[in-house]
Order: C-alpha cells, then structure tokens, then sequence
C-alpha cells in the first residue's frame, strides 16, 4: 500500500464535502436544541468487552480491535449507544429520568466498502432513556423525519417493524435467546429459508414455522390493514399480540402528530444489532436502497451494563448517507451568502496595512483573506477572481496618504476610494 493514498475504507473530505458534512451536523444539532437533547462527547476508543457486549456478530466481527500499549483490550467504536449506556449506568445514574441525549461523531467498521458504505463514517445519534411510552417512540420517528426534511430531503419514509413480534412467538416456542439472534440476523439479511430451518432444528411447533412464512409474505401496504393482517397471523400468541399493539399505537401517534412521512410496514423486519426490542425502524428515500439511518426501542441494554433498568429507545442517522442522498436529489445548501474580501497589498511595505485591515474585517464578522503570494495587483485581482470573492480591498501608497485605500467590487466590476474608518460600512451595505 503506497503511504500516499487513503487506506482502504477511509476517505479525505475536500472543503465541498465537508462544508456539506458539517452542514448535515449543523442541521441535526439544531434538532438537538429544539427537542431537548443534550450534547454529550464520548471517547473513540472503548473498552472491547464494553463493545462487544451485545452488538450483534456482524458489527462485533467488524470492529477494529488492538491491544493498546498498556495491554488493554480495546476497540474504535462501531456505534455510540455502547458509550451512552455505560455513562447512563454509571456517571449519570442518579440524574433525573427522562435522559434525552445527543451525540455525534465519526465511528469504525471493517465493511466491504461500496457506495454508501465505508470504514470510517459519521452518525448524529439521539438517545431517550428512562421511558416504556410509546410517545418516546414516536418521538424518535418525528425528530428523524424533521432531519431529513430540514436538510431538504424529499419523499422519505420509514420502514417499520417490531422485534417484539418474532421474538415473543420464538419466546414461547422455547426457543433461546441465543437461538432468537440468530434467527434476527438471517431475518435482517433477509435470508429468510435459512431462519426457517434454524427455527425448524430448534424444535419449534409447525404452527411457529406457518406463522413465521406468513409474516415474511406479509408486504407492506395501507398501515392499518398490514397491522390487521398481523394481528390476525399471531392471533395465538399473547406476546407477539401486545407487540403488535404497542407498534400500532406508536405509529398512529407518529402519524397524528402531523409528520407526513411515509410508513412501510413489514412484519419480518430485524435489525442487525441484538440488543433491540420493541419497533424498529429504517429511513429512506426512493432513489436509494440503503438506509439513512435506523434506530428502536432497546429495554434491557442499560441492565446488561449493570444500571439500573433503563427502557430506551434511540437512532443513528448516517451523515455520509444523507450527504449523498442529497446529492442525488440535488438539494442545495441553504447557506447566508457571507461577504468576502481579498486585502492586496500595493507593495511588500505596506503589507502590515493589509494584516490590519483584516484584523478589522475579522472583528466586524466579514471574511478577509490577505494575498500573501507577493502578487502584482493585477494578478491579484484575477485570483481573487477565480475564488469568488466579493470585494478587493487594494492598500496603495497614495491612498492611504489620506487615509483610505480602494475598495473594488469584483462582481460589478466598479472600484471606489474609501476613508479607513468606512471600509466595514461600505462592503457591509454595499455601497461601492
Ligand atoms: P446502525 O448503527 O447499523 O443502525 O446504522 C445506522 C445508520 O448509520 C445506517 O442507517 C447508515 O445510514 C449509517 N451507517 C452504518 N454503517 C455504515 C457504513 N459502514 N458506512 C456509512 N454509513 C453507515
């Protein structure tokens, strides 16, 4: 591997790109302010049992693992939710219920990288503690809808489904907890015969294998009339039924609060990671058939960490993603056109004029940058040009004789001498 490429997986984000990431975080920290949800940061490196506690085998296989100097065992973080629990069992413990938390940072997994999937990528992840309530659930449904929408996005729906329903059916089969993940992982990579012949060796009732194809054939449609469909497949399953319920009032809350986004229900949907369960969800947009983010109810994670019960339910919404999701759609960034100013310097003498100057622009909140190449005017002025400033501020002997320098408007093409004392005035109010 040549040291002068990025390795495998890893990627440089040029100043377009990243104007455009920290764009999409600008966006969901203001999500953040205006739902309530405090900004934590957590370490990158974690303990790898921390880790490796209950992510599901395909992320737990993906983690980039070493031995630190010390001889720790430890690991880059292949998500957040690991971090916040461990702060929510320990560090926070004693904090008044609900905990809304908000974190966001970039996190590490060995994937097979292709569009849309990389080694290292960047999430915004809200957390709601502290609460069984469905109105959290929906909560975490209305916030992500409102991101995706105040990045621009169009036509985004959610994928839905429940845990709860398989894993109560399998619960009451007998089938293990161990057994269980298993047959989620093979439900989320949709290879649905092979979940059907571990539920079939784990001994569970015909009835179990004819409810779990019903599911799986059950495709999404009408909300309501899915939701009946699967009332009615596990009708003999207590369980499974009040999952059902729980599901149903979640989304009907989700859908009166006035977000309009698009369900799509699906009763065999699993997500990859185990520690998840009660409703699951997935974002998306038409021209892309990979998630934006995804998320759910996760009840017993804190007590894994030895908190106390904590019910939560959270999301990770994936920035690399949503970046390119508004590339597709072509989604401009709404950004404040801010001024900016080339300062030249007529001759080498007077370049501590132009420092100072800018001095005085930086203070006023207006963009200044120096020519610091040694430039003759001219040139300067093309390259100033060439980036797209606004203004040239041009710092001449004879000018600054009485007291002024010219101030040049390089979009209209019009210059004008200008007293020092007026510089921030006139590029303010365009007054050249
Ligand atoms: P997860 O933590 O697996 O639930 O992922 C949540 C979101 O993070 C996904 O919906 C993606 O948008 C994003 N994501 C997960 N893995 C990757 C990856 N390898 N590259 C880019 N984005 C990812």
């Amino acid at each position: 591997m040549s040291p002068f490429q990025t390795v495998r997986g890893m990627r440089d984000f040029l100043p377009k790109e990243a104007n455009m990431m920290r764009y999409i975080e600008s966006k969901a920290r203001k999500i953040a302010g205006l739902y309530g949800y405090k900004e934590i940061i957590t370490p990158v490196v974690e303990s790898y049992k921390l880790l490796a506690a209950k992510a599901g085998e395909e992320v737990r296989l993906r983690m980039y693992t070493f031995k630190d100097l010390g001889g720790r065992m430890v690991a880059l973080r292949p998500e957040f939710t690991p971090s916040i629990a461990r702060l929510v069992a320990t560090t926070l413990k004693n904090e008044p219920k609900p905990f809304r938390l908000f974190c966001v940072g970039s996190l590490y997994r060995y994937d097979e990288p292709q569009q849309g999937r990389y080694r290292e990528f960047w999430q915004s992840n809200f957390e709601l503690m502290g609460t069984q309530k469905p109105e959290a659930d929906a909560e975490i449904l209305m916030l992500t809808g409102d991101l995706m929408k105040s990045v621009g996005l169009k036509n985004v729906f959610f994928k839905v489904g429940h845990v709860g329903v398989l894993r109560r059916i399998m619960a009451s089969e007998g089938i293990d907890e161990k057994m269980q993940n298993s047959v989620m992982q093979l439900m989320d990579k949709k290879q649905y015969q092979d979940a059907l012949e571990v539920i079939g060796k784990a001994k569970a009732s015909q009835k179990c294998l004819n409810t779990f194809k019903r599911l799986i054939k059950l495709k999404s449609g009408n909300f309501s009339e899915v939701l009946k469909k699967i009332r009615g497949h596990v009708k003999d399953y207590e369980e499974a039924l009040n999952a059902v319920e729980n599901l149903e009032e979640i989304l009907t809350l989700f859908l009166d609060s006035g977000c309009k986004i698009g369900i799509n229900l699906e009763a065999s949907f699993a997500r990859g990671l185990e520690y998840y369960t009660g409703m699951v969800f997935e974002a998306y947009i038409p021209e892309m058939d990979i998630a934006l983010g995804g998320g759910g109810r996760y009840d017993k994670l804190i007590e894994l960490f030895g908190g106390e019960s904590t019910p939560a339910v959270g999301v990770a919404h994936g920035l690399d993603r949503i970046m390119l999701a508004m590339q597709k759609q072509k989604v401009g960034l709404e950004l404040k056109a801010e001024k900016k100013v080339m300062i030249i310097p007529t001759k080498k003498e007077l370049k501590n004029v132009a420092l100072k100057i800018s001095h005085i622009l930086r203070k006023e909140g207006i963009t200044a940058e120096v020519e610091v190449m040694g430039r003759k005017v001219s040139k300067a002025l093309e390259d100033a040009d060439r980036r797209g400033m606004d203004y040239a501020v041009i710092v001449g002997e004879r000018e600054l004789k009485e007291n002024a320098v010219v101030v040049r408007d390089l979009k209209k093409r019009e210059q004008s001498t200008i007293k020092m004392e007026n510089i921030v005035n006139s590029i303010r109010n365009e007054l050249i």
